[in-house]
């Protein structure tokens, strides 16, 4: 048995991973003209982005265990666990880079960056011997050895992981096969708890207890269902980040202390049936009537439209399809509250919204609506800026998608977490040759690869955080990053842990079978992951 890999280990490794990045997207930047020349170089841009991503991850995976070994709050498991999701990060992304090097013109950095002694650290500390005992560790705790926290964050923590597990958990198998709405107990319970008002500023009735405590909110939320919980907060949030960034003091005033008091449920109107990742090309319109705009136009997609109070609605408020983003306008747009799969709404003066949910095989619970408006009367008061906003809706959609990102990092490490957790439970309950599952070296080896991803996700997503806590703008490509890999992480988890659950895996009996399809959505909203990895994070990467 070799000896544990140590933190040294994994910052040797960090330091040959971004040695090799830097040089590819060096390279890159040179062959796309800085980003400008992106869909020219596609294959090329999408590799280099994502490896960045991973070495990113293995940047902050690193900070977090050297942070925690600081505070003396590491323990053994802990460090193995982090130290191996470093190597497996180096490994991947050497693997992914090393096709296109050529392209790149770097056919000697792979041997720069890796010689051989660091190879060997990469092994040693991805070393199946190293994988299966953090797997016996993740199944002897059955996947519960808790991250370590500071003191309000583990509090924010354990109480809404109380809260879950008491309230939400036992519901959550009934609403996904039963396609049903999200009780409305969970969203006055969480209003009550302030989950709503995390990140909004104490001055507009919120606790602003940051973004930390909102992902870790959302975390524990997730775990227990994703779509019946874990996704409640995040289109309040997206509002709320495009208020603070753009709206007048009036609408913060009006809407902040009723959206952190979960007096208002949002939904997120931007999607149309034909209009998908080229946001700027949005054809829904807004056409001034008096003191109002009359929205026409079909929308998609729109989660939570039937309950919600009011939608966050990009539409279109300069004609000329020239002006492409900049004739985009951000509106809230106020409507009853409808349960059900489809709705109708007549306002006095003749306007009419039609809404009708979209079945899926998963992330039920919230409802995902195909809308149509008809001459819809919003007053002019509810464009997001007033008249400064005509045109600004397209950057404040963004800056409302960035914190969405964030949030979706949480939102997929908590699901992966769960299905650790039912993965471990059951590899240990299951018997098969005679024995445990979990004391085949196959089962220790996938359930250690597993707890190591996860934490490599988790430290980025947390970093995400943190990093949006001082400086919001600066931060929003790191959140876009967190959530790639994130989304990638918990789908690929939760596929595994199905595999490890064999037949049973496929039966709606075991939550593993939800979560497999619940986390199947998350690399597709908020930027579909190839759009997400060329337009957002290697746009940003290589501009710089
Ligand atoms: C369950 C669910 C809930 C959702 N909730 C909401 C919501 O609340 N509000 C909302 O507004 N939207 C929502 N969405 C919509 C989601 O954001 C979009 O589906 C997503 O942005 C992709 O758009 P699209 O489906 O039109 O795909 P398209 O844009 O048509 O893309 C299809 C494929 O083509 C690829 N592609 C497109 N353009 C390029 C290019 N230039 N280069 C290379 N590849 C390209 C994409 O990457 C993708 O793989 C939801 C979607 C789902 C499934």
């Amino acid at each position: 048995m070799p000896p544990p890999p140590t933190l040294a280990d994994a910052e040797r490794l960090l330091e040959g991973a971004e040695r090799l990045v830097d040089r590819a997207l060096d390279r890159a930047r040179d062959i796309t003209a800085s980003g400008a020349d992106i869909d020219a170089h596609q294959v090329l841009v999408e590799r280099v982005a994502y490896a960045a991503t991973q070495a990113r991850a293995a940047r902050e995976t690193v900070a977090a265990l050297r942070d925690r070994k600081g505070e003396g709050r590491a323990t053994g498991a802990f460090e193995s666990t982090l130290v191996a999701a470093v190597a497996l990060l180096a490994a991947d992304l050497r693997a992914r880079l090393e096709p296109s090097l050529p392209d790149l013109d770097l056919e000697d950095a792979l041997e720069q960056a890796f010689p051989a002694p660091l190879r060997a650290i990469q092994c040693a500390a991805a070393h199946e011997s190293v994988l299966r005992e953090i797997g016996r560790h993740t199944a002897q705790t059955r996947g519960r050895e808790p991250w370590p926290l500071d003191g309000v964050c583990e509090q924010v923590r354990d109480a809404v992981r109380e809260f879950a597990e008491r309230e939400v958990a036992p519901e959550a198998e009934r609403i996904h096969r039963g396609d049903e709405l999200v009780p409305e107990r969970f969203i006055s319970s969480m209003a009550e708890l302030g989950y709503f008002g995390l990140a909004v500023p104490e001055a507009y009735g919120g606790s602003d207890l940051g973004n930390l405590a909102m992902i870790l909110t959302t975390e524990e939320l997730s775990r227990a269902s994703l779509a019946a919980a874990g996704s409640l907060i995040t289109r309040p949030e997206i509002l709320t980040k495009a208020l603070l960034q753009g709206g007048t003091d009036a609408q913060k005033s009006q809407w902040l202390p009723k959206i952190a008091a979960g007096e208002v449920m949002v939904g997120i109107s931007v999607t149309e049936p034909d209009v998908g990742s080229d946001v700027a090309s949005v054809k829904c319109r807004a056409e001034r009537r008096g003191a109002d705009f009359l929205i026409t136009g079909p929308k998609s997609w729109c989660t939570f439209a039937g309950r919600a109070d009011v939608l966050a609605l990009l539409a279109r408020t300069d004609p000329d399809p020239a002006k492409a983003a900049k004739g985009l306008s951000l509106f809230i747009v106020p409507k009853d509250r409808f349960d059900g799969h489809s709705f109708e709404m007549r306002q006095p003066g003749g306007g009419r919204l039609v809404g009708k949910a979209d079945a899926t095989p998963g992330y039920r619970g919230m409802h995902s609506f195909t809308l149509v408006f008809e001459d819809y009367r919003v007053p002019a008061e509810n464009l997001v800026g007033g008249e400064a906003g005509l045109g600004r809706g397209f950057y404040l959609q963004m800056a409302g998608f960035a914190a969405g990102r964030l949030q979706t990092g949480g939102r997929a490490c908590g699901l992966a977490q769960s299905a650790l957790e039912k993965t471990a439970e059951y590899v240990v309950d299951r018997r098969q040759f005679g024995k445990p599952l979990a004391d085949f070296q196959l089962t220790q080896y996938t359930l250690g690869r597993m707890a190591a991803q996860l934490a490599s996700s988790r430290a980025i997503t947390y970093a995400a955080a943190l990093a949006m806590d001082a400086d919001e703008r600066k931060a929003a490509p790191l959140a876009a990053q967190a959530k790639l890999l994130a989304c990638d992480m918990a789908v690929e988890l939760t596929q595994q842990g199905q595999l490890m659950h064999g037949g049973w895996g496929y039966a709606e009996e075991y939550p593993i079978s939800r979560y497999v399809v619940d986390a199947q959505v998350l690399p597709i909203f908020e930027g579909v992951k190839p759009i997400l990895t060329l337009k957002v994070v290697g746009r940003s990467l290589l501009a710089g």
